[in-house]
């Protein structure tokens, strides 16, 4: 049976409603035979480290403080976590415990290792009795029974053997992270921050096929977005990378976690414990992705030089400070950057062979594939002086660069390092689906189109799809003769064929570029934002679906940070979602909307002037084909109904298509029977036609087919598509017969309103508006 390790962090853990917040992700993602490994809650380590010096340095006074704290602590969790009833046996065990560790404090017997493992054994009972009272079967695990370790070095085979004959099949294992024991069952540390080893390292005992390490960012970034906005979550990080980035201090993966991996298949991924909708980053094995740019930065270090470091010396040290320490050699001597605080320590171990070269050191790593290294090392050298930073000291090696200064590295100068070094090699795969008129228009245009970006983004074209067959190919098609690679290497797909391709995509950004004229596939949208894709829509499917549908697909979207843009739904490539957007951005009002937005409804109505029956204008324009295969589609007003829908939701309004009220351009029994049948009744069309237009010559009018939205001062909405009698000499009536018009009233153009027009219609026009929208999303990425 194949079992999974999660593993939740102290900040995962750091009150009662991120207790139950881990408790619904166990619900949701964990079987019995999984393990969850957890840290102590929130920064209880810490508070037990203070404990322990306090009681080193004999200050009773600080000590007693201190483990009332800790005492509070628990008992809040306890508290609001459960009734008193639930909780009775908790607190009592507590009470022990803490009764156990003061009088061994008064005994002067207290054990370092023994009194940190009360963190993890804490958060581990917690979340099992959790996770009992929401009727899950679940029990705590005390990895001291697992994990042992002579002389520094954990006895695997004994170990395998205790996980395979203690870990429950049938619960859901709660096991601490961080501890373990040695041969003669003392209490261990795995060092700070060593959950996520233990989480490995069970994962490797148990044979578990994935560890899922849940954190508090929404996976492995570029650099740290809290200090650079536009910092990149990779998708896939490979594990060289990984681990050169934890041995740089990186703080969401940790020096030891990718060790007991090696040589497993085991997946492991990096995701939010408070977003766990989100997808995070999975670590893959070497030649499974490409190699990323990060930027990590340092504070408070001290750099030493050792005289002929030995061989698992640093390993030592490390153990003994409790922290990765990075090492590296340069001009035949070996380095160590040690945090300021543990300098002291480290150099008494050292006994006179370590030489403190700087301290209190800041400064930046570059990883880098090692191609790019030596170019933008340099470049990081340019621009750290542009910004004056003075470096006191630099180290390269094949696959990064370290530069170290005295001063601090605000994130401003981390921002323009990040967006000179990383940004450049910004990578979106585009996934075009639809390859009809227009689609391979857009193919076609998409060839400059790259180049063009290039200087920003570097964009491939991985996939193009028709309905039942596509070509996938993760580096790139070549746009220039993809007809010829579509005949030798297209497949049969299904959606999840396709939605699987997508996932396995190793890209910084993704977009699912829509030319269909297909529902099913924007039936697919949600799924596509859930693999992370942004959007672009050439169709009005899912821009008029159904409100709650479209609500719950921009939530998702807006929670992904993803873009969806869709302005050729409306107008072709007539930029009015751009123009809506803008007056709204600016703070404009939009009072009306209205406007021709079908081009068959167009020049229909602006050929027509009585010296030929409407219906052989009909029929012309079939022949010309300007309309739908039966025009009765045009003549019904359905396609201009979505179309204001869709400007409707561009201002916000929360309309269905039923609320826009319909008037046909025919008389309503043709609407029934074939084409025919409509044939047979012309003459109804013709006379209800001229019926009209007589009557809107007699009042000096034309006779139009709009679409108009009103929104009054009480933000009420009214919204109709049919026949209108308008103005003549208006921008309206004198439209050129065929092309679009947008006539938008607001606060700022109310006496003269602000008029789009044009064609609406093309495949040129269309392909090009499409293309604007990529890139808009480019410009927006950045
Ligand atoms: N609780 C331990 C620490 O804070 C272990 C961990 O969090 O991974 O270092
Ligand atoms: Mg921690």
């Amino acid at each position: 049976m194949t079992k999974v390790v999660h593993k939740f962090g102290g900040s995962s853990l750091s009150s009662a409603t991120r207790y139950k917040a881990v408790a619904n992700i166990v619900l949701g993602h964990c079987k019995a035979g999984d393990c969850v490994v957890v840290s102590a809650a929130g920064k209880t380590t810490n508070t037990l480290v203070k404990l322990w010096q306090s009681y080193v340095q004999q200050d009773d006074k600080a000590f007693n403080d201190i483990l009332l704290q800790v005492e509070n602590h628990q008992r809040q969790l306890l508290s609001e976590l459960f009734s008193e009833a639930s909780a009775q046996s908790l607190r009592s065990q507590l009470q022990d415990e803490l009764v156990t560790i003061a009088k061994a404090a008064n005994a002067r017997t207290l054990h370092e290792a023994t009194l940190l493992a009360h963190g993890e054994v804490w958060s581990a009972r917690l979340l099992a009795h959790l996770l009992n009272t929401l009727n899950v079967s679940a029990s705590d695990v005390d990895a001291r029974g697992l994990f042992a370790q002579h002389q520094g070095q954990l006895l695997h085979a004994q170990n395998k053997q205790a996980c395979l004959s203690q870990i429950d099949t049938s619960k859901i294992n709660v096991v601490t992270g961080f501890i373990a024991a040695d041969c003669d069952g003392n209490t261990i540390t795995l060092g700070r921050n060593g959950s996520d080893y233990s989480a490995t390292l069970l994962a490797n005992y148990i044979d578990a096929e994935a560890v899922s390490i849940w954190t508090d960012t929404q996976g492995v970034f570029s650099t740290d977005p809290r200090k650079v906005g536009s910092a990149v979550k990779y998708p896939k990080v490979c594990r060289v990378q990984a681990n050169l980035l934890a041995r740089l201090g990186n703080p969401v993966l940790h020096a030891k976690t990718l060790s007991p991996l090696k040589d497993t298949n085991i997946k492991l991924q990096v995701r939010s414990s408070y977003e766990p909708e989100i997808i995070g980053t999975e670590i893959v094995k070497q030649g499974y992705s490409k190699e990323k740019r990060f930027i990590t930065t340092f504070e408070e270090l001290d750099l030493i030089r050792v005289e002929e470091l030995v061989n698992g010396e640093v390993r030592t040290l490390s153990q003994l400070i409790q922290h990765s320490i990075h090492h590296f050699s340069k001009g035949g001597e070996d380095y160590l950057l040690v945090p300021s605080n543990d300098t002291h320590a480290v150099a008494t171990h050292l006994q006179g062979r370590g030489n403190i070269v700087e301290t209190h050191l800041r400064g930046v790593a570059l990883v880098a594939p090692e191609y790019e290294i030596t170019q933008l090392s340099q470049q990081a050298a340019v621009v750290l002086e542009q910004q004056d930073v003075v470096i006191r000291f630099t180290h390269s090696d094949s696959n990064y660069a370290l530069f170290l200064t005295d001063q601090s590295i605000d994130s401003d100068v981390l921002a323009i390092l990040h967006d000179k070094l990383v940004n450049k090699g910004r990578e979106i795969a585009v996934i075009i689906a639809g390859l009809g008129n227009v689609g391979e228009v857009f193919v076609e245009q998409c060839q400059a189109q790259i180049e063009k970006l290039q200087a920003a983004f570097d964009l491939k074209v991985v996939a193009l799809l028709r309905s039942k067959e596509m070509l996938f190919c993760p580096s790139g098609i070549s746009i220039s003769n993809w007809q010829q690679q579509w005949r030798s290497e297209s497949q049969h797909y299904s959606q999840a064929d396709l939605l699987e391709r997508i996932s396995e995509l190793d890209y910084e950004h993704k977009v699912i570029i829509d030319i269909t004229a297909s529902d099913a596939f924007s039936d697919m949208y949600p799924s596509f934002v859930e693999q992370d894709c942004h959007l672009i829509s050439a169709n009005k499917y899912a821009g008029t679906a159904p409100r709650n549908w479209y609500a719950k697909l921009l939530e998702q979207l807006q929670e992904r940070n993803l873009f969806w843009r869709y302005n050729t739904s409306v107008g072709a490539g007539l930029p009015i979602n751009f123009a809506l957007a803008d007056l709204q951005n600016s703070g404009d009002k939009v009072t009306r909307i209205e406007g021709v937005f079908s081009g068959t409804l167009s020049w229909l109505c602006s050929s027509y002037d009585g010296s030929q029956p409407f219906s052989d204008l009909v029929i012309k324009a079939q022949q010309m084909g300007y309309t739908e295969p039966d025009p009765r589609e045009d003549l019904s007003g359905r396609d201009m109904q979505r179309k204001l829908l869709i400007l409707a939701r561009d201002l916000g309004l929360e309309l269905d298509v039923e609320d826009i009220e319909l008037e046909p351009l025919m008389p309503t029994h043709l609407a029934q029977g074939d084409w025919g049948a409509f044939l047979a009744n012309k003459q109804d069309l013709d006379v209800f036609y001229a019926q009209r237009a007589e009557q809107a010559a007699r009042d000096g009018k034309a006779l139009r087919y709009t679409g108009a939205l009103d929104i009054d001062e009480h933000g009420k909405v009214a919204a109709k598509v049919g026949i209108a009698y308008v103005e003549s000499g208006s921008a309206i009536a004198n439209l050129t017969p065929g092309d679009n018009i947008f006539v938008i009233t607001s606060q700022w153009y109310q006496q003269n309103p602000l008029v789009i027009q044009g064609p609406g219609a093309g495949k040129e026009v269309t392909a090009a508006g499409i293309h604007s929208d990529l890139y808009w999303l480019t410009q927006n990425l950045k």
